[in-house]
Order: C-alpha cells, then structure tokens, then sequence
C-alpha cells in the first residue's frame, strides 16, 4: 500500500510543525512508522512528519540506503554549525521534479530527543548534515525549491503559488 504525501504545491507544507510531548502516544508512534514506510517507498534519504500530514517537529532519515536503518529526531534544535559551506542541487520528495540550489553547512551539530524521550547531541557531515538541514528547514515550512543561488529567498517562498491543501491523511482513517 502507498502512503500519500503531501506535494508542492500545497499549501500544508508551509507550516511550522509543533514540539512533541513526552512519552509519545500510540498515534505518533506509529506515525514514525509509517514516516519510515513512505520514505523508503520513495527511496528517500529524509522525511519529515509535515510531508504525510502531521506538523510535529519529527524526521527520519536513512543516508545509507539500507531500507532498514533509519534515525529518529524528535523536538531538534542546532547547537554548532561549521563555517564551511557547501553549495550544492536538492531535490524534495514533496517537490517531485524539482531542484533547489542550496547553501548548508558542512558540519552541524544538533541535540534531539529519540523515541523514548532521551536526549541526544551529535554531530553530522556531508550528505547527512545537508540532509538534516532539508528536514529541519521543512519544520519551518521551507521547502529547498525556495532557495536561489544558494540563498533562502523570502520573495522565491511568496512567489511560489501555494494551493489550499486537499491533503487527507490515510492515517486518521
Ligand atoms: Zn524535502
């Protein structure tokens, strides 16, 4: 079975997801579950809760492909960011077709809750420090497709017709 996600361009993915609260519920916990399902069916690398209806301040992600092996970051924030920055193409699972040219960090560290509420700080490189900053900017409601030349562009994030979303999560149902 496909998990549906939310596509640019609607409008739902410009919001800015909420904290989650501790010990997580039932419904969010299978939630993570199906966040890892739809982005594997993907063969995605990243996914953040908002991209299958539900704005919680939640990703996954997978750099190695395994299909099996995915992180959870629950409630992150950035603590330490290299100066080094890297320019480099993003494509969006929400943005099928699409790429955004964006500037990000070599080297970031975050600190986040996992499933059980304990709290981690660590630090990424590469591909997954740019990956972690994709999904953080979707809890934000930035998309990579906002960027120019590098840059997140205020004017690029207006300009971008959003539509009234008619996204129905299958997981309520
Ligand atoms: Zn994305």
């Amino acid at each position: 079975m496909n998990i549906d996600l939310v596509e640019y361009p609607d409008v739902f993915l410009r919001n800015i997801s909420k904290e989650v609260t501790f010990p997580l519920d039932d419904k969010t916990k299978r939630l993570i579950k199906w966040m890892a399902k739809a982005m594997y069916q993907n063969l995605g690398i990243g996914l953040a809760a908002i991209q299958i209806g539900y704005e919680l301040r939640i990703f996954i992600m997978d750099c190695t492909r395994a299909q099996n092996n995915y992180q959870v970051f629950i409630n992150p924030k950035i603590i330490k960011t290299s100066d080094e920055m890297l320019t480099d193409y993003e494509g969006c699972l929400s943005a099928p077709g699409k790429q955004g040219e964006v500037k990000r960090y070599l080297r970031i560290t975050i600190n986040y809750k996992n499933e059980e509420g304990e709290e981690h700080t660590k630090t990424f490189y590469n591909l997954e420090a740019r990956c972690i900053q994709h999904e953080l900017d979707h809890l934000d409601g930035k998309l990579c497709i906002d960027y120019e030349k590098g840059e997140y562009s205020r004017d690029k994030h207006k300009s971008q017709t959003m539509v009234e979303s008619d996204f129905r999560a299958k997981f309520d149902t």
